[in-house]
């Protein structure tokens, strides 16, 4: 089954990124999952294209118009995949998310710019908003992208070695432990002696040390059971 993101946007060229190298680029050529992109400006009706317009109650910027961006989301067939708006207002992207994601078959990703969309429409088209991470980008397309790759590297095929997928951080809610590789001494720095002892259960405690380790360190939010 192909995975169907649908894209609305008012810089469709962004896409697919950095999505059409490597593996979610090969992905795509296989049809693993498709990409369409809907121009919102598309739906203007004016002979400037209008877009956007002023905040209610004043202040700066602008906010992207329901009406138009309304017209642009009911363009895209009424299926069952979840709409999603890119906002830092949002709920915060997780990889339960993700891979919750990648098991439907498909998503519908509304990229903002300016100070963000109406609200109404947010209400009226059931938006999802979803954060990538508490900072503020100027548009939801390097959101978009990033959502878009989290889920990809998940669907079936996708990864050369379907293993890499189930063994990262955050999957078992901690940080993965740090990886080595040849040459056995680099800069003085050896490979730690257990990596290469090949008692397979030592290294999968050392593993495990190192990973309790650096979330503790790093990310002792993760260990509080919620
Ligand atoms: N005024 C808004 C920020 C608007 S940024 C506020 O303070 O909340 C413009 C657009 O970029 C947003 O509509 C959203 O689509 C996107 N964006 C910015 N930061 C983001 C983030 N952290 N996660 C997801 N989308 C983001």
């Amino acid at each position: 089954m192909t995975f169907r993101a649908t894209i609305l946007t008012l810089y469709p060229e962004m896409f697919p990124g950095h999505l059409g190298f490597s593996l979610s680029g090969k992905a795509m050529e296989r049809g693993d999952w498709a990409l369409d992109t809907v121009q919102i400006r598309d739906f203007a009706d004016d002979k400037h294209r209008t877009v956007d317009d002023t905040p209610a109650g004043g202040g700066a910027g602008m906010v992207l118009k329901p009406d138009i961006l309304a017209k642009a989301i009911d363009s895209v067939a009424n299926d069952t995949r979840p709409r999603l708006l890119m906002s830092p207002r949002g709920k915060p992207l997780t990889q339960k998310r993700v891979r919750d994601l990648a098991d439907g078959k498909g998503v519908v990703i509304v990229c903002g710019r300016f100070e963000g969309v109406d609200q109404r429409v947010i209400d009226g088209r059931n938006l999802e908003e979803v954060s990538i991470g508490d900072y503020i980008l100027s548009g939801g397309e390097p959101a978009a992208l990033t959502v878009l790759d989290s889920i990809i590297r998940l669907l079936p095929g996708v990864m050369g070695n379907a293993h890499s997928g189930t063994n990262e951080s955050f999957e078992h809610g901690l940080l993965e432990h740090p990886h080595y590789t040849r040459p056995q001494v680099f800069e003085d720095r050896e490979i730690p002696a257990v990596l290469t002892s090949g008692n397979h259960a030592a290294i999968e405690k050392w593993r495990l040390e190192q990973a309790l380790r650096l979330t503790q360190e790093r990310r002792p939010d993760l260990l509080v059971d919620d």
